[in-house]
């Protein structure tokens, strides 16, 4: 019993003792010493020796003690088993059982018969170290002389073996363990670093975007902006964050609409459209909305939020209500020489027996006034259409100006002279430029007859067409309008002063206008197209057209094309 008492208590402090050691396979040899110290003091053997082999590093772990005894010490301890014979015997399912003394060959699997040649005339005693079910090492027991151990000696080795077992098994498995967290933390570190690349690329894409992009939580507080996002609002990415996304809308129907976006984004659909919205200032632009909702990859059915995308369409809707207004304008302009056409043909039709001849040959000759009005109305809108669609032949071949004006000049002499007016041109030079002569003869034309049209009976028309080299020192504004000494270099310039009925200040900016004409000129037949036409001319040859004028005194039209070479 005492006996039984002092194997428990043995078992026991070794349990604790290995446990507490045993915190990495590193301890395991200091462990088996261990073992093989407490046996042989246990069972009074003369010595004991093990071998582990860690299937973690395919490390041969070997141990060994002795008794003090002086017969013990004249033992031999065999050496140790090779590695190629442990890991032969490792492949052994789990061998639970006892090898006893005697002959090798009685006791042992055939696999270890070489390995147990060495203790060839001892009494061993062989406790298997088995890891999960598989033999991982072998404690040997060796007693002095032929003493043989007794059924509870090796119930006590046995415990002890198995306890050391459980040990290392447990030790291998926490580092099991430990190694696959190392390995899912490294993961994680992985995929983070990816995802934080992937979160760098899509950022890089956003700022760079030329749409507004606005991010949103569910409750439609703004949690993201792009650059363009603020350029377009006028808002600062400060402003906006943490923001109602729908509350940016000062206008009332604007904000409207963006709860009502919000309300239908939220149900899981997108929202496209146009939208007038207003920026920071107050000022408003129109935009190519576009409003998703973001799902959480897990629960696709609600939103988490919203992301909203917004195009600057200004300009083409300015260029489509441009269209627009053109189109009405060409309508109604048309309409007013065909009512009145269709009205005296109407009047010729019916009153044709009752009218004098001096009253028919009136409406007629209405009739073909307004026939060249239409006549008229058609070949500049016809031009101005072509130069829109850009279907407009241009060429581009040197051309003297000086002659051009000249020819013109002359063409148009006789309906100056039928009125009256004098008609005075100067051109002393030779003014060759790259552009296209119909064209150029065309805006030349367009001035030229305006101030015939626009100037009374006995009036007088000055042309002139010169380089504006300065060399006469500053140029009066008044004489050659919008040209400054900072435009100095090789241009040309051509105006057309009259002494005509002039034109209002309030009218002057819009005197280029499609379709612009002054009220009160408009008994004189005209489209309000020739000047629109001669600015977008002169603007394909690179320059720029501007006027002067004062009501009752006159008016100077110019416009400026660019020198080339061939001339100075
Ligand atoms: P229109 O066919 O009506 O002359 P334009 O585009 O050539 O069309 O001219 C636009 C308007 O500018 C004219 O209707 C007229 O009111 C004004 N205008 C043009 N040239 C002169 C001028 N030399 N003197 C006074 N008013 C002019």
């Amino acid at each position: 019993m005492m006996r039984r008492n002092r194997e428990l208590s043995l078992l026991n402090t070794f349990i604790i003792s290995t446990a507490a050691k045993l915190q990495t396979n590193r301890h395991a040899q200091d462990s088996l010493h261990h073992a093989c110290a407490v046996l042989v003091q246990a069972l009074d053997l003369a010595a004991a020796e093990s071998w582990l082999l860690l299937d973690v590093h395919n490390e041969l772990l070997q141990a060994a003690a002795t008794a003090s005894s002086a017969e013990a010490v004249s033992l031999s301890i065999p050496t140790a088993i090779t590695y190629p014979l442990a890991l032969r015997l490792t492949a052994l399912e789990s061998s639970s059982q006892w090898a006893y003394s005697g002959t090798p060959s009685d006791v042992a699997p055939v696999e270890a018969v070489e390995w147990l040649q060495r203790y060839h005339g001892q009494t061993y005693l062989l406790a298997p170290i088995t890891i999960k079910g598989k033999l991982a090492g072998m404690i040997t027991l060796l007693s002095s002389g032929n003493r043989q151990l007794d059924a509870q000696e090796h119930a006590f080795a046995q415990s002890l073996v198995s306890a050391l077992s459980q040990a290392i098994e447990t030790t291998l498995l926490h580092e099991q363990l430990q190694r696959h967290a190392e390995h899912l933390e490294e993961m994680v570190a992985m995929r983070t670093n990816e995802l934080q690349a992937e979160r760098d690329r899509t950022q890089a894409i956003l700022e760079a975007l030329g749409e507004a992009v606005i991010v949103t939580d569910a409750e439609c507080t703004i949690n993201y902006v792009n650059p363009s996002a603020t350029i377009l609002t006028g808002y600062s990415s400060g402003e906006l964050l943490g923001r109602c996304w729908c509350a940016m809308q000062q206008d009332e129907s604007a904000s409207l609409l963006y709860w009502a976006i919000r309300d239908h984004v939220r149900t899981g659909k997108m929202w496209r459209g146009e939208v007038l919205s207003g920026r920071r200032d107050g000022s408003t632009y129109d935009a190519a909305l576009t409003v998703a909702p973001i799902f959480d990859p897990q629960r696709t059915t609600t939103p988490i939020g919203m992301v909203s995308i917004q195009r600057d369409i200004t300009p083409l809707k300015a260029a489509e209500r441009t269209k627009d207004q053109f189109i009405s304008n060409v309508s109604h302009e048309l309409r007013t020489p065909l009512s009145i056409i269709a009205l005296h043909s109407g009047n010729l039709d019916t009153l044709y027996e009752r009218i004098t001849d001096e009253q028919r040959r009136h409406l007629i000759r209405e009739i073909r006034a307004q026939t060249h009005r239409l006549d008229d109305l058609i070949g500049d809108i016809l031009e101005l259409s072509r130069i829109d669609s850009g279907q407009l032949r241009v060429e581009d071949r040197p051309v003297n100006l000086a002659e051009i004006l000249r020819q013109e000049v002359e063409q148009l002499r006789p309906l100056a002279e039928r009125k009256g007016l004098q008609l005075a041109l100067r051109v002393n030079e030779s003014l060759i430029l790259r552009g296209d002569p119909a064209h150029l003869g065309q805006c030349v034309r367009n001035l030229l007859s305006n101030a015939i049209k626009y100037t009374p009976h006995g009036g007088h028309i000055h042309c002139e067409c010169r380089s504006m080299d300065m060399s006469d020192g500053p140029l009066n504004p008044q004489d050659w309008p919008d040209y400054s000494l900072t435009d100095a270099g090789s241009w040309v310039g051509l105006r057309v002063v009259d002494s005509g009925i002039g034109i209002g200040a309030e009218h002057m900016t819009h005197l280029f206008e499609r379709f612009y004409r002054v009220q009160s000129q408009t008994r004189v037949p005209g489209t309000g197209l020739g000047l629109a036409i001669t600015r977008e001319l002169i603007t394909r040859h690179g320059g720029w057209t501007a006027v002067s004028s004062e009501p009752g005194v006159g008016s100077t039209f110019a416009f400026y094309v660019p020198l080339t070479s061939e001339s100075s």
